[in-house]
């Protein structure tokens, strides 16, 4: 049975950011089931999840106050659409997110991914400055950063800065305007955050100037360009990014898809500074890694933009089949809830100064070339050279063999390149976390000998 599901699993699957000729060579782990922190195999094998199943993971897998909360929701209806009719959870959750975001977040838009939510966020502040009518009209362009990653449909893959996955598309995209990132391991003014921080401000200042009559928006990552490899903007940033909006009369576009929900030691990232964004994307942890969901947050200005008569046509065109379902809405709620009630955040913490401390020592390993954390998550980079900063070989795939090499010590981790990616759900017990780091060192010692 097991082996055929491996067959099976040969035959039919395209499995996604996987190169297939590569996937056919090893045998593929195929899970069947999880509880808590851990997953299970069809071998009976089990794995702590090290990155909460693709950043999603929120309370563990298999959370009770989860699982009752859509059994009761099957139990009166899954799914029913947004379009023209309301729905009980959709309406219940929007009211749970507008109280925990960052304050003059007033609308809830549904949509049912990270990156659909960031083609609406797109979409509503080109729409935006179009009604706005006159010499706004010609705010359309958006700000690009190096190293962005907002998605992967093509307006999201338009404002994404990682040349890896976004170039060849090129030809397909809208044309946007090029902006800078804080990666300040490798940039010039390295290893100092603050002048690094100072001169990506510098230039960003610039672009908006340069650009300010044609610019509809920037869409940021706050804090962290995650997919970008967990790269951690030096304090104060995202709060001078924002005035610089401000000051510039762009609008902000917050992509909290991957920091959002606790991640970063606070429910969303952007209140470690105090900032409210126009916009606001939410995805990912949503649910607490249950099923598919997103949301784009808008303030009362954003949204009063679209308010006019009928014939006007300044209705936001825009909507999906399965937008605000029911299911996912019973589970984001629930989510919410267990933030809420059992203290999730206050017991994050302690854990947060645990991951800080296990990662100390791999600072002191021949090939790790920087750690970098923010919250409960991490990254470290492997060096060829740890003097030049050399990569390794882009075919030598060493992220990747560091992490096939920790399964068989029960550890399911995926690497951003050579990033290693430390991203458990919040809810991994303090022990566990320890044996996760513990793995890890062992992996990247003996990977890199
Ligand atoms: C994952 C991610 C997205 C895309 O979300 P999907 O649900 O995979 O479409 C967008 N932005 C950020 C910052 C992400 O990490």
């Amino acid at each position: 049975m097991k082996r055929g599901l491996e067959k099976k699993d040969l035959r039919c699957l395209w499995h996604p950011f996987t190169q297939m000729r590569d996937w056919e060579q090893e045998r593929p782990v195929v899970i069947r089931s999880a509880r808590g922190c851990m997953l299970e195999d069809t071998e009976g094998r089990r794995y702590i999840d090290g990155v909460a199943s693709l950043w999603v993971n929120v309370h563990g897998h298999r959370r009770p106050e989860i699982d009752r909360a859509i059994r009761a929701q099957l139990g009166r209806v899954a799914h029913s659409t947004l379009l023209g009719v309301s729905s009980e959870s959709a309406i219940k959750l929007a009211g749970a997110l507008i109280r925990i975001a960052p304050p003059g977040l007033t609308r809830v838009f549904y949509s049912d991914d990270g990156s659909t939510a960031v083609e609406v966020a797109l979409k509503m502040a080109f729409q935006y400055w179009r009604q706005k009518g006159g010499r706004y009209r010609r705010r359309t362009k958006f700000i690009r950063l190096l190293n962005a990653y907002h998605g992967d449909t093509l307006g999201a893959v338009s404002v994404g800065g990682i040349e890896l996955f976004h170039t060849l598309y090129r030809p397909l995209l809208f044309p946007a305007i090029d902006g800078p990132s804080f990666y300040c391991y490798r940039c010039e003014f390295g290893g100092d955050p603050g002048r690094c921080g100072r001169e990506c401000l510098a230039a960003l200042d610039l672009v908006m100037r340069r650009h300010r009559d044609e610019l509809a928006a920037l869409i940021v990552e706050p804090l962290v360009q995650v997919a970008g490899g967990m790269l951690v903007a030096p304090p104060g940033h995202l709060k001078a990014v924002a005035a610089l909006c401000r000051r510039h009369g762009i609008l902000m576009i917050a992509d909290e898809v991957a920091v959002g929900f606790g991640r970063t030691g606070r429910i969303f990232a952007c209140e470690h500074e105090g900032v409210t964004p126009d916009l606001l994307v939410l995805a990912k942890g949503i649910t607490g890694g249950y099923l598919p969901l997103a949301a784009t947050l808008a303030t009362e200005k954003i949204y009063r933009g679209f308010l006019a008569p009928f014939g006007a046509k300044r209705t936001f065109f825009h909507g999906h089949s399965y937008s605000g379902n029911a299911l996912a809405c019973a589970a984001a709620l629930a989510s919410l809830n267990i933030f809420r009630d059992t203290g999730v955040l206050e017991r994050l913490q302690p854990k947060i100064r645990l991951l800080a401390r296990l990662l100390r020592p791999f600072r002191d390993l021949p090939h790790v070339g920087d750690v970098r954390q923010c919250g409960f998550m991490a990254g470290i980079e492997l060096v060829k050279s740890k003097r030049s900063k050399a990569p390794y070989p882009y075919a030598a795939r060493i992220g990747h063999r560091v992490c096939m090499r920790a399964r068989r010590y029960g550890l399911m981790i995926r690497p951003l390149g050579d990033v290693l990616v430390i991203m458990p759900p919040l809810a991994i017990p303090a022990t566990m976390l320890r044996r996760m780091l513990g793995i890890m060192h062992r992996c990247v010692r003996e990977e890199t000998g």
